[in-house]
């Protein structure tokens, strides 16, 4: 048969085996979830046949009837989501979304100002290595050293200074609210646009748990993937109908050729899901859920950036416990849960090695973990890096040990049973 266990063993088993893999650890990584069946049904669907270059209604090929109805739920879904007037579903990633808004506002040269990668902004926010921080000149902000919080004044006064076209506010690894109004005004002040990417907190965004850019923002880039829960994917956001035709040029044909259609009606099924009343009470477990392993890891003698989180993620320093990030994110995946290595605001250490672990709740929690289970998962942690601390690099035993309880955790919150 041409069905994919036959045809192709040798990849089939790698997938049975990742399966068993999510099926059988505890995913830490904040930036993943556990997407549903529906979703999974949509991106495995014939839409991947389809080439439908143009936007629904006005495309250079024939046949896509069906899956422009597919563009236009998602679109729908998004703007009802949240609360905008303009959305474009198409981009392939993340990365793509803020490039495609870099193309559309800025000109190979001009100046942008992001949260460094340090402090816990994104690669594609101005980091030397990528695109963005080679084809453009960048100013990049942090936190400040006493609470970690945004130094806001910073912004200002090097907004001020370098008079940035773009300003960006939002990150990978900062786990508190960020004062969107107040960007906005600093935006204003020099005749700047600001770009907020969500990626990571638009899930929590869509059900009214973290604070909304959309009244704030020219523009609003995220992914799909994240808090969100659906597929891998970025989109565009804005209120600016007129914004918005630049950016809807800048994706196609500025940068993409074919969007990915089943990857679009995924998104679709996603955000017809996180408009469900169950998905606010989703996210506001996930926070609820971050907050309880941030306080277990405290008591366990670790510290967290900024003290806490209002979030989804959690960012621990590990140097009370003399142990760096990459130490621990291997001896956590030993013992059965999943995490990254991650630099601390001002971390001594390499970005090879690091100060800390970013930790995550929307995957765990999106199997069913409460407050009990995020509040034993603190203490297996706890127990996995004390064990690393105290023996002289081989904590087999108490990896062992922890791996047989993380399973005893996952048998009691299955993840698709019937796949
Ligand atoms: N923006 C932020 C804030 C992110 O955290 C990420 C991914 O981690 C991205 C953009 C990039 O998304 P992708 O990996 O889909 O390109």
């Amino acid at each position: 048969t041409d069905r994919l266990a036959d045809s192709d063993p040798d990849l089939f088993q790698a997938i049975r085996s990742e399966l068993a893999r999510q099926q059988d650890q505890i995913e830490l990584i904040a930036s993943e979830n556990i997407v549903s069946r529906a979703v999974l049904e949509a991106q495995g669907s014939v839409l991947t046949n389809k080439y439908a270059e143009g936007y629904p209604g006005r495309r250079y090929y024939g046949g896509c009837e069906y899956v422009d109805v597919a563009e236009t739920l998602a679109i729908e879904r998004a703007k009802a989501l949240f609360g905008c007037a303009y959305a474009n579903v198409q981009p392939h990633s993340g990365a793509q979304a803020n490039q495609a808004v870099f193309m559309a506002l800025l000109q190979p040269g001009d100046t942008f100002m992001g949260m460094d990668l340090s402090a816990g902004g994104h690669l594609t926010h101005g980091a030397p290595a990528n695109q963005s921080g080679k084809w453009f000149k960048v100013v990049s902000y942090g936190v400040r050293r006493d609470d970690h919080l945004i130094d806001y004044e910073e912004v200002e006064a090097k907004a001020r200074e370098h008079k940035p076209k773009l300003i960006i506010a939002g990150g990978s690894a900062y786990p508190r609210q960020i004062d969107f109004a107040r960007f906005r005004r600093i935006a204003d002040e020099i005749g700047a646009y600001l770009m907020v990417d969500m990626a990571h907190y638009a899930g929590l965004i869509a059900a009214g748990v973290y604070p909304s850019p959309l009244p704030h923002a020219h523009v609003v880039t995220t992914t799909t993937h994240k808090t969100l829960r659906g597929p891998r994917g970025g989109m565009i956001l804005s209120n600016d109908p007129e914004l918005g035709k630049k950016f809807n040029s800048a994706v196609f044909p500025g940068l993409q050729g074919g969007p990915l259609m089943h990857v679009i009606a995924a998104k679709a099924v996603a955000f017809g899901e996180a408009l469900r009343p169950e998905f606010k009470a989703y996210a506001q477990s996930v926070v609820d859920n971050a907050k309880v392993l941030a306080e277990r890891l405290v008591a366990g003698g670790l510290d967290i950036v900024s003290g806490g989180t209002d979030s989804h993620i959690v960012l621990v320093d590990l140097r009370p416990k003399r142990l760096t990030g990459k130490a621990a994110e291997a001896t956590l995946e030993h013992a059965g849960m999943t995490c990254n290595k991650n630099g601390v605001p001002f971390d001594p250490e390499k970005p090879l090695v690091t100060s800390g672990v970013r930790l995550g709740s929307p995957a765990a929690t999106t199997r069913g973990f409460g407050t009990a289970e995020f509040a034993q998962v603190g203490d297996l942690i706890v127990e996995v890096l004390d064990g690393l601390a105290r023996s002289n690099g081989d904590n087999t035993a108490t990896e062992t040990r922890v791996r047989e309880q993380v399973r005893a955790l996952c048998h009691r919150f299955p993840i698709y049973p019937t796949l």
